[in-house]
Order: C-alpha cells, then structure tokens, then sequence
C-alpha cells in the first residue's frame, strides 16, 4: 500500500510559516505546485480562520489515525471559495493518504464511479465537489460504497444482466455541496461529519491576504490589506483574486508599491465598490428596488430579469447579501432592506413610487 507522508497537524496553530511561493515551487510535486499556484494551505497550522470546523476535524483525524481507520464520510457546505476543496485536500494530506477529487456532473455514468471507487487504496479520499448534482443512479451506488464499502457491479442487460459484489478498500469520501439542503435525505444521513464553513471575518480576511502576499512575494502594508478584505465578500477566493488584481495594477501604475489609493484604484476597475458589491449584486438589488418597488419579488423573475440561471444567484450572489443585511428572503420572494435603499442612496418612501436609483452615487 502506498501511503503518503503526512505533513505535521498543529493544534495550537502557530502562525502560518509560509515559504515563498518561488522557493518551494522548485522541488515540490505537481500536487503541491497546483496548491502553492492557488494559494491553498496544504495543513490545519496554515489554515486561516473555520476555528470550530478545525478543531473538530482535527479531533476526528488524529483519532482515526491513531485507531488505523479511515476518517468518517465528511461533508462540507457553505458559498464558494470558503475552502470546502481546500479543507478536503488537507484532510488527506494530514491522513497522509492518496486524494482524488471529482465532481458530481463529471460523475455521468456508475462505471465512471466504479473506476474510480475501485482503484483508491486503504484510507484514500475521494473528494466530490458539487454533489448535490451526482446523477441519481450514480448517487445510489454511493450508498453501499459508503455503508458497506461494496459497490454491485452489473454486467449485461434484461434477463442476463449479472451482478457482481465488489469490495472497496475503506475510503472517506469528502463531499462538498453550496448548500446541504440539496442533498437528498439517504445521502446526507451517510456522513458521519457534517460541517457548515462560514464567511471569513474582517481580520481573518486580513490575515489571509498577508499570507498570500508573501506566498506571491508582494509588501502588502495594513491599510491596503484591509481595504481589500473590506471589499471580498467575506470569500478568501475572491480576497486572493483581488489581491492578484492589485499586484497588476501596482506593477504597471503604482511604481511596484501596493497603498491603499493603490488598492482601491484596482478594485474600482473592477467594477467593486466599498463594501464589495459587484456590478450584478447591485443589479440585483436595484431590479427590487426599482422595479418592484423594494420587494417581495421571486427569484425565477429577477434571474429572468438579470439574465441568470437561478442557481447563480442562489449560490453565487444572494448568500452574501443576505449575510450583509442588504437583502431578506420572506415566503413571498426578495426584499431589499433598509440597509439596501443605504447602500444604493435612494430614499426609501412607503407604497408607490420609491424613486430611482441614483447612479452617480454608486
Ligand atoms: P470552495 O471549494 O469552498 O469553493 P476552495 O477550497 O477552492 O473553496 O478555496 C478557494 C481558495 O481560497 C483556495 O484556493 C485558497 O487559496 C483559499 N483558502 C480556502 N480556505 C482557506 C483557509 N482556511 N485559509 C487560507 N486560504 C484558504
């Protein structure tokens, strides 16, 4: 059996000793090149931020090594770009087993999970992103696999069709899901760990970005870090982007230097504005204002309106107004908030005619 070694777990979490990204890039493998290019922490130590999820896997993989088993099916949930992925990754790393990851739309057919289950080695992770979109009849060879760790093969079809019973070395299959909600009762009651991962606070944001600033080899002053965590939507993915964006705009306008006029000069280009709000979330929240009057309006008539697939908004764009207070979700459909009118400088009137968004102070 091929084990991997695992990298040290830190329960006190000391802070982060990130090498320059140059440095390790050198001799690393291609896994650890992929995690060093995304800037993802490959240990609980480097993590930022998700104390309580840390704590709690933690607990659960220094028990299961020490007992030789594999770590319980995890699921995780919570928008994109809080780290599902990467917490899946650290897992098997801190296991020291194989990870193979997929997708739930990538899962087609049951051989395509067959070959898949069939091939992973004692305590391995499968990690499936999206699972809440695993095909049904891919989904129900899951429940055996992760029961039992036997998957029914069928060979032929009608009257000849033969099953045949394999056994699976004992896996942790990791799932990870924008919302757990999705997933059908049989499949959720088969995770042992379920664990919802939250929007990073202001100065975890913060942290974050100091992080990736040295992993990109970048000065990254304070003020300039909070001026970009203020505007990330709460998302370490989307504070890393920003951070990308910064570096460009400071290494052809700002004379190599990141400040924070640096900063927000990039981000303005980006169509963000001072709390983080894109060009879509303020569409959206000026489609309710303006067109219906503050709300309640349905999601399937702002989508159409916007021109989205409704699960965009649901996944990408609402969870974050909602979590800033700019939108409320009532059994009638959307509604912008006080905080919303605040936000896009309209004056709120009650009944008819609440006036139109004034552009020029977006
Ligand atoms: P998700 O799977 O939830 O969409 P990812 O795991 O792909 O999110 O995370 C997106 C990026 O955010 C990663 O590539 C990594 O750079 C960063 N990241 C995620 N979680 C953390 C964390 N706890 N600490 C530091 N960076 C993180």
């Amino acid at each position: 059996m091929r084990r991997k070694k695992a990298t040290s777990a830190s329960r006190d979490r000391p802070e982060p000793a990130a090498e320059p990204a140059a440095k390790v890039l050198a001799d690393a493998t291609p896994e650890e090149r992929e995690d060093k290019w995304n800037l993802r922490p490959r240990t609980f130590g480097d993590c930022i931020g998700q104390g309580v999820v840390v704590e709690a896997l933690d607990i659960a993989i220094r028990a299961s090594k020490e007992r030789g088993e594999p770590l319980d099916h995890t699921l995780f949930y919570g928008p994109p770009g809080l780290g599902k992925t990467t917490f899946a990754r650290i897992i098997a790393n801190e296991m020291g087993v194989n990870f193979k990851g997929t997708s739930g739309p990538a899962l087609e057919r049951g051989g395509d999970l067959v070959s898949i289950l069939t091939n992973l080695e004692e305590r391995d992770v499968l990690f499936i992103d999206e699972i809440h979109r695993l095909p049904r009849q891919v989904e129900e060879l899951l429940y055996s696999a992760m029961e039992d760790f036997t998957v029914d093969i069928i060979f032929d079809k009608g009257a000849h069709a033969r099953i045949y019973r394999s056994r699976l070395q004992p896996f942790t299959l990791v799932g990870a899901t924008t919302r757990a909600g999705l997933l059908s009762p049989p499949l959720r009651q088969r995770f042992g760990i379920v664990r919802e991962l939250h929007f990073y606070s202001e100065d975890e944001l913060v942290q974050g970005l100091n992080r990736s600033a040295r992993l990109l080899e970048m000065a990254v002053d304070e003020d300039s870090a909070r001026v970009l965590a203020t505007r990330s939507r709460g998302t370490i993915r989307i504070a890393n982007r920003l951070l990308r964006r910064v570096r460009d705009y400071a290494q052809v306008r700002g004379g190599g230097k990141v400040s924070p006029e640096v900063a927000k000069a990039a981000l303005a280009l980006e169509g963000i504005d001072e709390v983080g709000l894109t060009p879509i979330d303020r569409r959206l929240l000026e489609i309710i204002v303006n067109q219906h009057l503050g709300g309640p309006v349905g999601i399937d008539a702002l989508a159409a309106t916007l021109q989205e697939e409704v699960r965009t908004l649901e996944d990408m764009v609402e969870p974050f107004l909602l979590h800033r207070g700019l939108l409320a979700r009532t059994s009638k459909g959307r509604v912008a908030t006080e905080e919303a009118y605040k936000h896009l400088g309209v004056e709120k009137v009650d009944g008819e005619g609440q006036g139109k968004v004034q552009r020029e102070l977006l």
